[in-house]
C-alpha cells in the first residue's frame, strides 16, 4: 500500500516589541531570570492586562503579506490551565475570532515547483514562562522573564504532503516575519518554533487519518527529522493492522524518535471564554490599508525582480534574496559593476563563503559592499585576472586596504604587455626542452603545462587569455 502524509504547522513566532503585549516589561533575552516579569507577568491579583499597539501591527503586518483577512473585531480569549510557569492559571489567547484569518502564501521547493499552502488563522497570544530543571538539585526554577513575551501564532491549513514541503514552508516563513521585521527568526533561542501536526492516509483516501502532534520543533532539521520518524511510525501501525491514537507527543533528537507527552486534552477542556480585563480589539479598514501600503518589497517579488533585472537564474535570485541585508549588499555591489552575474557569482561565492567560515552576517562584512565593488571593477577592466582578485580579496578581508591599495602594495597588476609576456614564453619553452619535443610529436595535452609554467613564472599575473594566444603562436613556429 502506498501512504501520503499530511502536515499542518502551527508555528510560534514571538514578536519584537520592545515591551510584552500586556504590560511594560521588557522583552530582552537572556536577562537574569525573573527580572524581566513586571506584577501582570507574575500574575498577582488586581492588575490590568494593556494590549501593546505594536504587538497588533505586526500581526496587521503579517497578515496583509500573507493575503489574509484582517478581521475588524477580534476577540482575546482565557486558555485555563494550570502549570507552574503559568501564575495566573490562564493563557491569554485568541480563539473563536483570530485577528488574521483565511490567507496563504506560494512555497518554492528546491526543484523549483510551487505550492500553495493555506494559512488558517494567525492570533495574538502571550508566552508562557519557562522551568528551569538543570541548575537546582531536585528541584525546578521558574524563569517568568519569557511570561507575557507576544506570539503570533500561525496556523497552516493541512496542506503539506512531505517533510521537504513543511521545511520550505517553515523557511519561508522565517524569511518572512523577518523581511517584516516583526521577529527576529533566532530559533536557537526559541523565537521561532513549530508545533507539527501529523497524519498519514492511503493514496488516493480523500478522508485524513488520526494525526498526532509534535511540540515544540525549533530547528529545520529536527522539523524534518520528526515529520519522518513520526510518518513511518504511524504507518508501521496501521500496516500491522493497529489504530493511531490522536495524542501530543514530544521529539527526541538524540533518540532521533517521537514519545508521547500526554493525550490530548479535549480543546473544550480548556474552557475557553471571552477575557473580561480586555475590550475586544477593533482595526480599522484604514489601518490596514496603512500596513499594506507600507509593507517592504516581499522575499517572493524581490526574488522574481532580481532574476528579471539581473538576468540571475531563480535559484540565485533565492539565494541573494534571503534576507534583506543580503539582497541590498548584492544591489549595492552590482550597481557598482558592468556585471551582475559577475556580482552574483563573488556575492554568493567567495564573500558567503568568507562570512560562513567566520560565522559573520553580511552586515558585519570586514569587505563592504562599495569596497566588493571596487574589487570586481578591477577584473572588469582587466587590471588584474579573476585569479588575483581572489587573492586581493583575501588581503581585503584581513584588513589590508581596498582593492587598489593591495594591487598597487603587493604589484598584482596583471601583464597585458605582449613583449613581456613573450619574453616569458621563450624562458619557459627554452627551460623545458623535453616537454617541447613531446608537444612537437603530438602530445597537445601538454598545451596546458606551458601555460602553467608561464602563470607560474609572472606569479599568475599574466592575463591568461593573451598566454593562451601568444603561446599557441609561439609553439607553431
Ligand atoms: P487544535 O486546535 O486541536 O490544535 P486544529 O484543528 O486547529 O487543532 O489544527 C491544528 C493544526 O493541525 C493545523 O495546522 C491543521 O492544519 C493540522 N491538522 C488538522 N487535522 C490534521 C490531520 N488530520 N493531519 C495533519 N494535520 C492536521
Ligand atoms: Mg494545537
Amino acid at each position: 500500500m502506498k501512504w501520503e502524509i499530511v502536515i499542518g504547522l502551527e508555528i510560534h513566532a514571538q514578536l519584537k516589541t520592545a515591551s510584552k503585549i500586556f504590560s511594560g516589561a521588557s522583552t530582552a533575552f537572556g536577562a537574569e531570570p525573573n527580572t524581566q516579569a513586571c506584577l501582570v507577568d507574575l500574575g498577582y491579583p488586581g492588575v490590568l492586562p494593556v494590549l501593546n499597539r505594536e504587538a497588533v501591527n505586526m500581526a496587521i503586518r503579517f497578515g496583509v503579506a500573507t493575503h489574509s483577512e484582517i478581521a475588524e473585531r477580534s476577540v482575546f480569549a482565557r486558555k485555563n490551565y494550570f502549570y507552574p510557569d503559568l501564575p495566573k492559571g490562564y493563557q491569554i489567547s485568541q480563539y473563536e475570532l483570530p485577528v488574521v484569518h483565511d490567507g496563504w502564501i506560494d512555497v518554492v521547493l528546491d526543484d523549483g515547483e510551487r505550492k500553495r499552502v493555506g494559512i488558517t488563522r494567525a492570533h495574538l497570544e502571550e508566552d508562557a514562562g519557562k522551568s528551569l530543571h538543570e541548575d537546582f538539585h531536585g528541584l525546578s526554577g521558574i524563569d517568568l522573564n519569557r511570561a507575557g513575551t507576544p506570539l503570533l501564532e500561525i496556523v497552516s491549513e493541512p496542506d503539506l504532503r512531505s517533510a521537504r514541503e513543511a521545511v520550505a514552508y517553515m523557511k519561508l516563513i522565517h524569511q518572512l516575519v523577518r523581511y517584516l521585521d516583526i521577529c527576529d527568526g533566532n530559533m536557537q533561542e526559541g523565537s521561532l518554533r513549530c508545533d507539527a501536526n501529523i497524519s498519514v492516509r492511503p493514496v488516493g483516501r480523500h478522508e485524513f487519518g488520526t494525526r498526532a502532534e509534535i511540540k515544540n520543533l525549533n530547528s529545520f532539521r529536527f522539523i524534518e527529522r520528526a515529520i519522518n520518524y513520526e510518518a513511518e511510525r504511524q504507518i508501521d501501525i496501521l500496516e500491522s493492522g493497529g489504530s493511531v491514537v490522536q495524542e501530543t507527543r514530544l521529539y527526541d533528537s538524540g533518540k532521533d524518535e517521537t514519545r508521547p507527552m500526554r493525550s490530548k486534552e479535549e480543546a473544550n477542556d480548556y474552557r475557553y471564554f471571552p477575557d473580561p480585563d480586555l475590550l475586544p480589539l477593533m482595526i480599522d479598514a484604514a489601518v490596514v490599508e496603512t500596513a499594506r501600503a507600507e509593507l517592504p518589497e516581499l522575499p517572493w517579488a524581490k526574488r522574481a525582480r532580481f532574476s528579471e533585472q539581473y538576468g540571475l537564474a531563480d535559484y540565485d535570485a533565492g539565494v541573494l534574496t534571503a534576507s534583506r541585508a543580503v539582497a541590498a549588499y548584492y544591489e549595492s555591489v552590482a550597481s557598482g559593476v558592468q556585471d551582475p552575474k559577475l556580482a552574483a557569482n563573488w556575492v554568493m561565492g567567495d564573500l558567503a563563503g568568507a562570512l560562513n567560515k567566520a560565522g559573520a552576517d553580511v552586515e558585519d562584512s570586514p569587505v563592504d559592499a562599495d569596497a566588493l565593488a571596487g574589487l570586481l571593477a578591477r577584473i572588469e577592466d582587466g587590471t588584474i585576472s579573476g585569479k588575483i582578485a581572489k587573492e586581493v580579496f583575501e588581503a581585503m578581508w584581513a584588513g589590508h586596504g581596498s582593492a587598489d591599495e593591495v594591487i598597487g602594495d603587493r604589484g598584482l597588476r596583471q601583464i597585458t604587455d605582449t613583449s613581456a609576456i613573450m619574453e616569458v614564453i621563450g624562458q619557459v619553452l627554452a627551460d623545458n626542452p623535453g616537454q617541447l619535443e613531446q608537444f612537437r610529436a603530438g602530445k597537445d595535452k601538454l598545451f596546458g603545462f606551458f601555460v602553467g609554467q608561464v602563470m607560474k613564472a609572472t606569479g599568475g599575473k599574466a592575463n591568461p587569455a593573451q598566454v593562451n594566444d601568444l603561446l599557441r603562436k609561439a609553439l607553431s613556429e
